[in-house]
């Protein structure tokens, strides 16, 4: 990871960067923050950096031997410790016995590991993240054995908070007076339940979420678009997990506008033809997503009745983004329909929910959807 690859954060990557130029790099080092922040990722960045054989004045080279092997993930003297979960086979589980997961899983979190998401990568089901007394007595192990590069040994901790009080006592001694050059960076999203004997042998540096301008940056480099970033990052409030599923979101319901502006259209042209291409394209979804589609029509109904009522015009992104003008929909909903409207999707709702035939729900709920909104508001 190289700290160009991080957005903004300029202040904290050259405190970062001037305590390897000043020699002055402490042994014991607490990251921490809220979830959903680059912490992880700045703490591999400055863990390439001090090993970077040759660093600029504001990233590694990103050519040398250590980077090559930092930038494939397979710098040997870079050590992970995480939470993990007890299996049939393993009933004193120890990062190691996930290390190939976690090198995957981080591949794919894009920098931004999340507990939940994790533990979810696992299939952990119920089971919490733990980490016991055998995961701090392997970091002791490991800590004491020489390094392979002859560079500094690196151990980045994710989440400490974790540690069961035995386990995290047991690593005291370890981290205070490591042997060899070993560097201990620790990650936490909790700093409050992070056992005070561990942090009072730390330097804690805290590292601030992320504004709305710089989460949609970040979306935008993950692939969403620009008007779906810059709603997203509105949403968020810094969280770079939560940006992301509401931004994956986003782009289902973009889609669920898409078909609501072509099914309406039908309805109100009463073209068969256009109501089944809505039909087929709907009822081949999942019963999740055609109930999920159907409960955000209901709300756009009582949108529209809302605005219609009330004169007030509608902004919706969504709406707006799939060029379909709600504010001229609207008039079709009103005193005389909007109730028949609005029990007929529950109804198809309520009989999806039931495992009925979509495609016959859909196609009854559509024909009576047109013979409504044709209805003339008095
Ligand atoms: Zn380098």
């Amino acid at each position: 990871m190289l700290f160009k690859d991080i957005i903004g954060h300029h202040r904290i990557k050259q405190q970062l960067i001037s305590t390897v130029k000043d020699g002055r790099v402490s042994h014991a080092q607490l990251f921490y923050s809220k979830p959903g922040s680059t912490s992880f990722s700045l703490a591999l960045a400055y863990a390439h950096y001090i090993n970077c054989l040759n660093p600029s004045a504001e990233d590694s080279c990103g050519t040398c031997s250590n980077c090559k092997q930092f930038l494939s993930g397979n710098y040997p003297d870079l050590h992970y410790s995480f939470p993990v979960i007890t299996n049939d086979k393993i009933k004193k589980p120890t990062s190691d016995d996930y290390r190939k997961e976690w090198l995957d899983y981080i591949k794919r979190c894009s920098g931004i590991p999340a507990l939940h998401d994790w533990l979810s990568y696992l299939d952990a089901g119920n089971k919490q993240g733990i980490m016991t007394v055998s995961e701090s007595s392997s970091l002791n192990r490991k800590s004491s054995l020489k390094s392979y590069t002859g560079g500094k040994k690196v151990f980045l901790i994710w989440l400490p908070e974790l540690f069961h009080p035995s386990a995290a006592n047991k690593l005291l001694k370890t981290i205070e007076e490591p042997e060899g050059d070993t560097l201990f960076l620790l990650i936490s999203e909790n700093l409050e339940k992070v056992l005070q004997t561990i942090t009072s042998r730390c330097q804690k540096l805290f590292i601030p979420l992320y504004r709305p301008t710089e989460v949609a940056t970040w979306l935008e480099q993950q692939g969403t678009d620009t008007n779906t970033a810059e709603l997203t990052s509105l949403l968020a409030e810094g969280n770079l997990n939560e940006a992301l599923r509401i931004a994956e979101d986003s782009a289902r319901f973009h889609e669920y506008a898409v078909l609501f502006r072509d099914w309406m259209r039908a309805c109100l042209r009463a073209r068969v033809q256009e109501i089944f291409t809505f039909v087929d394209a709907l009822s081949k979804q999942s019963r999740e997503t055609i109930k999920e589609a159907l409960s955000f029509y209901i709300q756009t109904i009582e949108l529209s009745l809302k605005s219609h009522v009330t004169a007030s015009p509608i902004e919706h992104p969504l709406f707006k983004k799939a060029s379909f003008d709600l504010n001229k929909f609207a008039p079709f909903v009103h005193a005389q329909n909007a109730g028949p409207i609005h029990r007929q999707l529950s109804e198809a709702h309520r009989d999806i929910a039931r495992n009925a035939n979509p495609k016959i729900v859909l196609s009854d709920c559509s024909f009576k959807m047109s013979r409504y909104l044709h209805i003339k508001a008095s």
